[in-house]
């Protein structure tokens, strides 16, 4: 699966890529990664690729013309590109997002800057939109590694053991059981007694319920979904 980063910072995100599951995913041809700078597309003599918003308001505004160009030659060498743009006017990415993208061939991740971008580049190119949280950062870069590292995870390959994907947090609506790993005796604390005996079954039911008992208490509009879905199997 390809991934194509529209920035104008890439060593922003480079250096994510550079290490463990994402490294390795990319040696592996799993899934590859390319940058493209609007700044090459600007016709500005400077190469700008800001300016003021009308209307007034402060900070500058991203200019349509360069990534207008950035994303037409995008879109003409890669007609399937599926074209996503992080911004805070959007709905929350969550996880059945990242398992449907996961699907597709070619993801480009359009990263705003400054006060953001003009709107029109978005209605003219936008497959979808995402934010990943109700809070304003200073740029799209993270939230785009933040998608792509999302929905990797979901590409077959990528993880070496493929069943860590249904036993994460919000397969089914729900937060993963508390987990624990050697020593047994840490700081006088040792996980419940159950966990240490070889009983699967019994394992499994205790960790549903302190699945549950996690969601009950952090996400309860969760256990809700969770519920509404179990009612209709
Ligand atoms: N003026 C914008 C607003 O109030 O909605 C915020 C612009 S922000 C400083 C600059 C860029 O960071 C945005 O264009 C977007 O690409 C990215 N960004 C900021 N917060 C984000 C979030 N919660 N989710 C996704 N992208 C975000």
């Amino acid at each position: 699966m390809r991934f194509t980063f529209v920035t104008l910072f890439r060593n922003i995100v480079e250096g994510y890529f550079s290490d463990s599951i994402l490294k390795r995913a990319i040696q592996n041809n799993h899934i590859s990664i390319d940058f493209v700078s609007p700044r090459d597309f600007s016709t500005n003599k400077h190469k700008k690729t800001d300016d003021t918003a009308f209307g007034g308001g402060a900070g500058m505004l991203m200019t349509p013309q360069p990534l207008y160009d950035a994303l037409d030659a995008i879109k003409k060498a890669s007609p399937q590109a599926h074209i996503v743009f992080l911004t805070p006017v959007a709905k929350p990415f969550v996880q059945n997002d990242a398992k449907r993208l996961a699907k597709k061939e070619h993801i480009v991740f359009v990263s705003g800057r400054y006060e953001g971008i003009d709107e029109r580049i978005v209605e003219l190119f936008a497959d979808e939109v995402f934010s990943i949280g109700d809070y304003i950062l200073t740029g799209g870069e993270l939230a785009s590694m933040v998608l792509c590292d999302a929905i990797s995870r979901n590409v077959e390959g990528v993880l070496g053991n493929s069943d860590s994907l249904t036993e994460e947090s919000f397969n089914e609506s729900l937060l993963e059981a508390p987990s624990f790993t050697k020593p047994q005796n840490f700081h006088s604390l040792t996980p419940p007694k159950e966990f240490l005996k070889g009983n699967h079954s019994k394992i499994r039911s205790l960790k549903f319920a302190l699945s549950i008992t996690k969601t009950k208490y952090f996400r309860p509009e969760q256990l809700r979904k969770h519920n509404s879905m179990e009612k209709l199997s």
